[in-house]
């Protein structure tokens, strides 16, 4: 966009997106993503494709963001949605140590409440326990319903776990629950929606009120309504109504880098110094053209 900005959007889910929107993205100013893992809309019956899907978010995802310039990180974890089927979701917590030591991995996530099921509040605590023992950030997905108690809840256990709440990203908040998770010393993130729930006029409200500190916007894009380029739009739209420039960087920009690069995986020289697109790359024998001259920029100095 014109104003400049670089912009990280911490929650997005780019396996369901076009390349159309990672040019997009990478033209708005958008230079690393982080895409959780979660429920793919189709329930999964088998251990094998959580392996799969969490596999493609180690490896041809990051790939092909590559090819559009933009840097992909990934946290992994069991969803809330898929705890409940309880037969599936133990042999998939058994699975998540051979990727969380992946080297794009940057956090536990996204983990939480979906209904509030005791199988729900298993698997999380479960995850908690994982995260603690690794010592890794952790992503939380909060209810979109019930979400003033979800959202306490899931904080009340963190606690009760013994996370410390400055490595705990809650997510999807809004003007509920906001104050409430900052008050604990949580990391508030907002996911901007387009026509319902958290729009960005909303967004631009909540920073003029709450201020800039522990609080992070993203996207949250996927298979569903929504809009990849939610986070450079909203940064211009804050730009807009008078919110500083130093109060958009560090909601659109700084504070998700300082909540997820803490196990030293993502890293500002990844941007800062790119070596340039080189889309003559191959990941596993194929490319992400079709037929189409590759853009190559590995001459440029960096
Ligand atoms: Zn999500």
């Amino acid at each position: 966009m014109e104003d400049n900005l670089m912009i990280i959007d911490p929650h997005v889910h780019m396996s369901s997106r076009t390349t159309d929107d990672y040019e997009a993205m990478q033209q708005a100013g958008v230079v690393a993503i982080i895409e959780p893992s979660f429920w793919l809309g189709q329930p999964r019956t088998q251990v094998g494709s959580f392996q799969d899907y969490f596999s493609s978010l180690v490896g041809w995802e990051p790939f092909r963001a590559s090819q559009f310039g933009i840097k992909h990180y990934c946290t992994i974890g069991l969803n809330s949605k898929e705890a409940n089927n309880e037969a599936l979701a133990e042999q998939v917590v058994e699975l998540l140590p051979l990727y969380l030591h992946k080297e794009n991995v940057v956090a536990i996530g996204e983990i939480g409440y979906d209904d509030q099921t005791p199988a729900e509040d298993k698997y999380f605590r479960m995850q908690l326990e994982l995260a603690k023992e690794l010592d890794m950030t952790v992503q939380v997905h909060t209810p979109h319903r019930d979400k003033k108690a979800g959202t306490i809840k899931s904080m009340e256990v963190c606690l009760e776990h013994g996370l410390d709440p400055a490595n705990v990203i809650i997510d999807h908040n809004n003007e509920e629950t906001v104050k409430e998770v900052l008050d604990r010393g949580f990391i508030a993130a907002f996911t901007i929606y387009p026509k319902t729930k958290m729009g960005n006029e909303r967004m631009v409200e909540v920073v003029r009120k709450f201020g800039s500190d522990n609080i992070i916007v993203d996207s949250s894009a996927d298979w569903g309504v929504s809009d990849p380029l939610a986070v450079p739009k909203t940064a211009s739209l804050m730009l807009k109504r008078g919110i500083s420039r130093e109060d958009v960087v560090k909601t659109c920009y700084q504070n998700a880098l300082d909540a997820f690069s803490k196990n030293g995986r993502m890293k500002e020289e990844h941007w800062l110094a790119p070596k340039g697109i080189d889309q003559s790359q191959l990941f596993n024998d194929n490319s992400v053209l079709r037929g189409q001259t590759p853009r190559i920029d590995s001459e440029q100095i960096s």
